[in-house]
This record gives structure tokens, sequence and C-alpha cells, in this order.
């Protein structure tokens, strides 16, 4: 008998948050200063140096909390997390275990247009270690260095329940979580530069089955999409060996980046391995109901309540509406085209089509976009007052995006303005005529069909650039 195998992932997000200084000292967080120049006494773990807790953290963490509809805590607890890495100064994490800030929360997601919650088991606050960096140059190859300015900055864990069913809905829960942290404004969610990282707990089970499989932990995903190729391929090679009859060994595999493959890593750890237990150094953090519902009442307006917004507001389909709030610079985008010209379906097309079409292969962010939401709203009123043609705009468009010029000035200097002169059309259309006499004759006696071909012979005549319409009307006309 043929027995069908489905995944089931839970999956553990890092966050960097945005605070000016580490998360225990006073340190700043920049990126990119040179090797231990952000270090300190306290992020080094130097004997007889203490920790002191950096409020924006805690608030941030609110936020996020929040905005994911969790059970913000009234009391929660800092603990030591105890293993030894050399990128790890005091040899312990300094993370939350039994006591975590936010618990019992969801992400609402849409894959393929049905729509998904994922319930987020908690989130906690922890420390970041610093960062290994071992020689790459022949001189160096028998060495390794550490750079410490990572080690203390502030991260958000976020800890999924096994809710995802497949690698696509993985990739668009994590695109949504990242949308959340970027509308809130409190990491900046790049997945390259490290400040979303994301571990991946998968099984596989009997279609059917109440009870999990055996799990692999999968780490070293550094882009949504190789954490959707990392699950595909774990996913695949687990029900291999179900079929085969064998077992799933638990252990922590890497995606393999070149190969495409997963590789073991390690046998995998429990929590009793850490030998977790509470900081000493740092007071127990008790968090006021108020203050709480202060930061409530800073939150900005969501993804999802955009979404229902453009939807209501400006008539747009749900799909675009989607797409248009992913983040919030699109969003402002849209937005502020829709201000300046106020038919926001077409604005909607246009962003939808041409716009994230150049953006997407030129793997650019709408806030990298050299089209500005003035020009694009000039570009529509140009085709609205009938100065351009909707198929000259796509050109227009092109060189926008090119250039980054005004399209008045593109139409202006290229010659694109469409002609709307009756004259000017009228004129072409007695040369068409004279040039194709057989056709005028076929067509007054009856053959109809030949009207197309002298719409093509008068768009020839004037490169494309008559108003379509007027040239049907004259057309009918002179032909009689
Ligand atoms: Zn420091």
């Amino acid at each position: 008998m043929l027995m069908e195998y489905e995944p089931v992932i839970g999956l553990e997000v890092h966050a960097q948050l945005l605070t000016k200084s580490k998360i225990f000292c006073g340190c700043s967080t920049t990126f990119g200063e040179d090797p231990n120049a952000l270090t300190c006494p306290i992020c080094t773990g130097q004997p007889g140096s203490l920790p002191v807790l950096n409020k924006k953290a805690v608030e941030f963490a609110i936020k996020l909390g929040l905005a994911t509809s969790c059970k913000i805590a009234s009391y929660s607890l800092f603990a030591r997390k105890n293993y030894f890495y050399p990128d790890l100064p005091k040899g312990y994490q300094i993370s939350m275990y039994e006591y975590p800030l936010a618990e019992h929360g969801y992400v609402d997601i849409t894959t393929d247009g049905r729509k998904k919650r994922i319930g987020l088991i908690r989130i906690h606050l922890e420390e970041d270690a610093g960062k290994l960096k071992h020689g790459e140059t022949p001189e160096t190859a028998s060495s390794s260095y550490i750079d410490f300015n990572r080690t203390g900055v502030p991260l958000v864990e976020i800890v999924s329940e096994p809710d995802i069913r497949s690698p696509q809905e993985a990739g668009d829960y994590l695109r949504k979580l990242r949308s959340l942290l970027q509308y809130l404004e409190i990491s900046t969610g790049n997945m390259e530069e490290g400040s979303f990282r994301c571990d991946a707990n998968v099984s596989v089970r009997p279609k059917g089955q109440k009870e999990f499989g055996t799990r692999t932990e999968l780490k070293n995903m550094n882009s949504f999409r190789f954490v959707e190729k990392a699950l595909e391929y774990e996913i695949k090679r687990q029900t291999e060996v179900l079929k085969e009859g064998g077992e799933v060994v638990q252990e922590t595999r890497l995606w393999d980046t070149s190969e495409g493959i997963t590789v073991s890593m390690r046998g995998k750890e429990e929590a009793h391995d850490y030998r977790y237990f509470p900081d000493p150094d740092l007071v127990p953090i008790r968090i006021e109901e108020p203050w709480v519902e202060g930061i409530r009442k800073s939150l900005p307006e969501l993804p999802d309540e955009k979404k229902e917004r453009f939807v209501r507001d400006y008539g747009i389909p749900e799909y675009d509406a989607e797409i248009l709030t992913s983040t919030r610079a699109m969003a402002n985008y849209y937005e502020e085209c829709a201000r300046l010209f106020p038919e926001p379906k077409t604005v909607s097309n246009w962003m939808m089509g041409d716009l994230l079409r150049e953006l997407k292969h030129d793997e650019k962010e709408i806030d990298q976009c050299p089209v500005t939401p003035h020009h694009l709203a000039e570009m529509l009123s140009m085709i609205k007052s009938g100065t351009i043609s909707g198929k000259i705009a796509k050109d227009v468009f092109e060189e926008m995006y090119r250039s980054g010029e005004k399209p008045g000035k593109i139409v202006k200097e290229k010659g694109w303005t469409q002609i709307l002169d009756t004259g000017e059309i009228e004129r072409a259309i007695e040369k068409a005529m004279q040039a194709n006499p057989k056709q005028v004759e076929d067509y007054r006696n009856g053959k109809e069909k030949l009207f197309g071909f002298f719409v093509g012979e008068v768009m020839k005549q004037t490169k494309g650039k008559a108003n379509p319409q007027r040239v049907n009307e004259l057309l009918k006309e002179k032909l009689k």
C-alpha cells in the first residue's frame, strides 16, 4: 500500500532589534565598525562587571508581542544558557527560559489565496554572540579571529507552533513576520546581513497520523529562498528514509547552499544540556499594565488592517492589497500615488504590473525605485488627458525607470506626444487609401475584415502615435 506523508514544520526566528545600544551595556550597535571597537568589560564578560537591562529592548519585544496578539507577561526573568564556544566570552548566553515576555500569539498568512493562522508559542529576549572569522588568506589560514562587536546586541526570538505544512507556507510566514518587524520599525529584517535568522524544526508523518515524527533541526539558511529549498530537500530526504523502513535520527543539520543538500552537523541538544538557571546579576522584570497599554496605543497601522482599508477605501482586489501592503514603503508609495492621481485601480495596475516587474528583475526594493510616485502620477495624468497613448506609456515608463527623468521631459524629447489632430490623421488615412486602392474596393464590397489592415497602415504612417479611437472614427467615415 502506498503511504502518503505530510511535513510538520515549526520555525524559530531570531531578529536583531534596532536599539542604539546593546542589551546589557552602553556599547553602540552600529554595523560595520572595526572589529572589537564596540566592546566594554560587560559585553566581553570581564569578571566583576554587571549587566543593566536596556528598557528599549523590552519595549520593542512587547510591541511585537502585541502586534502578534500574544499575551504579555506581567513577570519575566532572564536565565543563563550555559555552553562553551569561542564567540561567547562569558561561557553562557543571557536568554529567557521559563518566563518569556510574551506567549500564545499568532500570525495570519495567505498561501495560494488560502488563509491560515500560524500559532506562536513564545517571544523572548536574548543577547547575540560574537562573530568568528576563520583565516581567509594563505598567511592567516591557520588562524581564527573573534569580533565581539555583535556580542550583547539584543535579539528577539520568535518560536512558532508546529503549524506549518509546506515550504511555501514557511516562506509566507517568514515574509509576514519580517513585514511586521519592519512595520513596527523594531528590526531591519535583513536576512543577508544576519539581522533576521531562521532555524527550522521539521519532521514528516503518515497523513492522518496524530503523533509527530522524529524531527531534525535545520540551520544556516540565509535567504527566504534557501529556507524553502532546504525544507523541500529535508522533507524529501525524511520521507525516503521512512518509505524504506528506516528511522529519522534526531539531529541538527546544516543547509549546504552550493550542493543544495542538508548535511548532519551534530546530535540534537536538549534543553537540560544547557543547565539553564536564573541570572543572579539581573533583577526580575515586572511589566505593568499602563506601560503595555501605552505601547499598544503607539502601534502603527499593521499590514492586515492596512490591507482591509485598501480594499475598502480604494476598491482594489484583495490580492493587489496584499502585495501593496507587504512593506510599509510600498504601501506609502501606493497611497502617495493614489493621492496625486485619484484613480486607485489604475495606480494599482501599474504598480502590480510594470513597476513590480522591473523591481523584481533588478532585485530592488521600492525605496530604491528610480520612478517616484510623482512621476508615475504625472504619467498617468498624461494618459488620461490623451497626451500619450496607453501603448506609448509603456515605453515612457521604461524610460522613466531607466533614467529617473520626468515623464513630461521624456515625451517631449522623444516626440512621443499622441496625435489627436484630426487633420493629420485624415492625411495619413488618405495616404493609406491611395496606396491600397484594391483593398479599398474590397472593403467597400463587403470585406469588412480589412478594417484592421487600414488601422495598421495608419498607425505605421504615424509611428504608432495616432489616437486609436480617433483613427477608428475617421477611418469608418472615409471608407464608407
Ligand atoms: Zn559593551
